[in-house]
């Protein structure tokens, strides 16, 4: 590990958007992570992924050189091929024939450089980002309604809250830190309410006071049924509404024609009418209220109006802009926020400004002093892969993103691509389903190594710090998009010395000729020079003077940034998804992250503590519906939708709402033979968002027909042959795989032999134990080198097979006792001693069967109890909710 003698380092995780402070502590044993109790929005709490980062920093599989077409170059050859392509391309086809696709892992400087090229210098707006996939929709709601896109609460108003409303957003996985907060928040105010509205039911529930487990889809319906309802039974701030707000009447007309009443409301919502009344009668009792919405919101295609649907139902009752209440969107990724603030979308400009209107265009272009500023909207994500498609964008530069796994329609994607003439791709790690269709690969820099700043959730500015060392030739994104500008002919608007140079120009756009009419200003940040950038302290936007000391909540004077400074009411009719089931495809397809996850799993898949939870790409399925499917829990299955299929293991749960489908998006070429969730997800998107619609898919599903199953476990990662499914996770001291194939081997032992074996490298005493019954199709090999486990294999023609639980424990021992190498075999202990089970809590390593049977024996009364007695849970506390519900189920047993 790269690692340099340096103090702890105050810095902020580079996975969600809590954006929460960590403390790096780098030293002779690789690096200590603890929360910052200092940070505003994590005071000391980190989540299972941010504590487990320091296992994530080696530098297996990272991209530490360029290259051109396979191969290794300099940085010269590979910035000049690349300056040199987009030049002779734009020469020949135009500026609209290329483009930037980025990420919410670019940190805010890298986006500012990356925008600034494209629409000031090259002259296209052709720049998107992945966070078009998660937060859109919102972005485009707040414009309507607000005339900006800002976001108004700050995580205390969570704390200052009596009711929390959670619509598609499973907290408890996806902004874990945050739910700690409010899980706090309701243990230490009795009068606070929980209201969690999903398809199904979460992790998130397990602190709700009410569940609305709503037909996917309805969102809309719900929150237009709450708008009449809260006019109906005299709920309108009319002070409020009458001096801050516009389009009262219309939104109100439309909401009324389309859900009239509660029980029109619980009909079409698929809904129990007197939960439908109960959180109606909540919301309109109580003044604090919040709404938290996230991706499920967002990714419809019409998200747009989910988001303003909830935001109209804020603006009736006045609840924007004071303590404890507002619509509060929850951003995915680590910088969604900051790429928002630069304009690093194709229908923005920087600094909050509008590409549509020309005297923002002709301000920025001043401000930058460039040739040429975009005048038209680029192409949004999905927009632009299809014209790579067509070969109207002939070269595109991905930085920091996946997406062959993470758009939409997955495998079109990756045909794009590879048609297209000239693919670069800046990314930290070498092999990606991305990088493998890249003519230049430009080595960059990863989390602990680049210098930056990003936004979180709650417009809180944060610095990222650098505490490891540049491995190889890695640089920063901002500086490799500024050498190519400059090998451009670009060299005057690129000139930068240092990062914190950067941070400057964008706080001073931010805040020029901006006089209170823009949102977004932190003009106060402008003058930091490199000392004072280096100490920033985390700050919520806006800080308009220096010295300011932030703004905790938006729209606290009842005036917004739209053209009469009133807030709009936007009048929602409610649509149906784009594609919804039929015969062919009855089930909806619902997709999402898991607990210990992130994004396609190049860090997280890193982590052995965080695979331990999920290791392999899962269908949750209702059992009802698993039983006409005859499906059985853990059995693979096959998805098929119009736009393609994919394989995963059944995971039955009463949870899943008959009729729909839960599907991890983690999942790439990399870990699983058919695990690319986005092969089957529909491209449509949002008309004014340009958001896909991620959350409902229709799909068919049918029991995986594969002639054997089997796992294996081995020291040495393996180049797989014979298996048409594998999934593969890494564990303490070894890899495993789950496998299934339609073909069997014509000799087992010989086939597991070539897989298994190593060239031997001394004395070492190499054993095989092995067990065949050819007629059943049964096979069981261990290969043991100096009595020490090396790898194992269990096939088997059913997919029951012995616990992996036991044996994993197996490769944490130096040697085998006697006892152990006579069971290997049965894959358990003889001796009847109890396994662990699948892991529940990863921070302690304590397993589903363990928990099941304490909890059985000494019926603890709390999950405090189950966390003083196994320890579970009393670390980052990512798993409380499973051991609450756990709790419940195990005792109603
Ligand atoms: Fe990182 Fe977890 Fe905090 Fe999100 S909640 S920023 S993943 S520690």
């Amino acid at each position: 590990m790269n690692v340099q003698p340096l103090p702890e380092v105050r810095t902020t995780c580079p996975y969600c958007g809590v954006g929460c402070g960590v403390i790096a502590t780098p030293g002779a044993d690789g690096v200590q992570i603890r929360g910052d109790e200092s940070h505003p929005a994590n005071y000391g709490r980190l989540c299972s992924k941010g504590a487990a980062l320091g296992e994530t920093l080696d530098l297996d599989g990272r991209l530490l050189y360029p290259e051109v077409r396979g191969a290794r170059c300099d940085w010269d050859t590979a910035l000049s091929t690349v300056a040199d392509g987009f030049a002779r391309i734009i020469r020949e086809h135009g500026r609209d024939a290329v483009a930037f696709y980025v990420s919410g892992q670019c940190l805010t400087e890298d986006y500012y450089i990356a925008n600034k090229f494209m629409k000031g210098y090259i002259g296209s707006a052709n720049i998107d980002t992945n966070s078009r996939l998660c937060m859109a929709s919102s972005v485009a709601g707040h414009k309507r309604a607000f005339g900006s896109d800002t976001v108004p609460c700050s995580y205390e108003d969570l704390e200052r809250a009596n009711l929390i409303v959670l619509v598609g957003s499973n907290a408890a996985w996806c902004h874990p830190v945050l739910f700690q907060r409010i899980t706090q928040a309701r243990e230490e105010n009795p009068d606070l309410k929980i209201v969690v509205i999903d398809p199904r039911r979460t992790a998130t529930c397990a602190i709700a006071d009410l569940h609305l487990p709503l037909r996917p889809g309805t969102d809309a319906v719900l929150f237009n049924g709450l708008l009449s309802y809260l006019a109906r039974n005299d709920y309108t701030n009319h002070l409020y509404v009458d001096t801050c707000t516009e389009g009262m009447a219309q939104a109100l007309h439309a909401a009324n024609n389309s859900a009239p009443s509660v029980h029109s409301v619980a009909q079409d919502c698929e809904l129990d009418e007197e939960a439908v009344e109960q959180f109606f009668r909540l919301f309109a009792c109580t003044e604090k209220s919040i709404t938290v919405y996230s991706q499920g919101i967002n990714q419809s295609s019409s998200g747009t109006d989910k988001v303003n649907a909830i935001i109209n139902c804020h603006l009736l009752t006045g609840r924007i802009g004071r303590p404890g209440m507002g619509p509060f969107s929850f951003t995915g990724q680590p910088n969604a926020m900051g790429g928002r603030e630069v304009g690093g979308m194709a229908n923005y400009l920087a600094a909050h400004m509008d590409i549509a209107n020309p005297e923002h265009r002709d301000r920025v272009q001043r401000f930058w002093r460039s040739p040429t500023i975009a005048d038209k909207p680029g192409l949004k994500a999905v927009e632009l892969f299809e014209a790579i498609e067509a070969g109207t964008v002939k070269a595109v530069w991905i930085i920091a993103t996946n997406p062959v796994v993470s758009l939409p329609d997955a495998d079109r994607v990756r045909a794009a691509l590879a048609k297209c003439e000239l693919v670069v791709v800046s990314d930290c790690v070498r092999h990606t389903d991305t990088t493998a269709l890249a003519h230049v690969l430009l080595p960059a820099l990863a989390w602990g190594e680049k210098d930056g700043s990003v936004t979180n959730s709650e417009r809180r500015i944060s610095r990222q710090r650098k505490f490891l060392a540049e491995p190889g030739e890695a640089h920063p994104d901002w500086w490799a998009l500024a050498e190519v500008a400059k090998r451009m002919g670009y060299a005057d608007g690129f000139s930068y010395a240092s990062v914190a140079e950067v941070f400057s120009e964008h706080a001073r756009l931010s805040g020029f000729e901006n006089n209170g009419t823009r949102d977004f200003n932190i003009a106060g940040l402008g003058d930091a020079d490199a000392a004072a950038y280096e100490n920033l302290q985390p700050i919520q936007w806006p800080v308009p003077q220096a010295g300011a000391p932030g703004t905790k909540r938006m729209f606290s004077d009842g005036r917004f940034f739209t053209a009469t400074r009133k807030a709009q009411f936007i009048a929602i009719t409610p649509r149906a998804p784009v594609y919804d089931v039929d015969d062919n495809f009855p089930f909806v397809l619902n997709s999402g992250r898991m607990r210990d996850h992130w994004h396609t799993l190049t860090r997280t898949g890193k982590s052995a503590r965080l695979s331990a939870h999920s290791y392999e790409p899962t269908a949750q399925l209702n059992p009802q519906d698993a039983a006409q499917l005859g499906v059985q829990d853990g059995m693979l299955v096959r998805l098929h939708s119009r736009w393609g299929e994919m394989i995963a293991r059944a995971a039955l749960s009463a949870d899943q709402r008959c009729g729909s489908v839960f599907v991890p998006f983690h999942w790439n070429d990399q870990f699983a033979s058919q695990g690319r969730v986005d092969a089957l997800v529909n491209p449509v998107v949002d008309p004014i968002s340009g958001q896909p619609e991620s959350k409902h898919t229709p799909v068919r599903i049918a029991p995986y027909l594969a002639r054997w199953h089997g796992f294996l476990l081995s020291r040495r990662q393996l180049s797989l042959t014979g298996a048409s499914y594998w999934a593969r996770a890494i564990g303490k001291g070894f890899w495993r795989y789950e496998l299934a194939g339609e073909q069997s081997a014509q000799d087992w032992p010989a086939w597991a032999r070539e897989l298994l074996c190593a060239p031997k490298t001394g004395q070492e005493k190499i054993e095989w134990i092995e067990y065949l019954d050819n007629a059943a199709g049964r096979y069981r090999g261990a290969r043991l080198v100096n009595n020490s486990l090396e790898s194992c294999i269990f096939i088997a023609p059913g997919y029951v097979l012995p616990s992996r639980t036991w044996l994993m424990e197996l490769f944490a021992q130096p040697a085998l006792q006697p006892s152990e190498r006579a069971s290997l075999l049965a894959g358990r202990p003889m001796n009847g001693t109890s396994e662990a089970g699948p892991v529940v809590c990863a921070c302690f390593n304590v397993g589903l069967n363990t928990l099941i049977k304490f909890i059985q024996q000494d019926k603890p009364a709390s999950v405090t109890a189950i966390s003083l007695a196994l320890k579970a849970g009393s670390n980052c506390g990512s798993c409380i909710p499973e051991l609450k519900s756990l709790l419940v189920r195990s005792l109603v047993l």
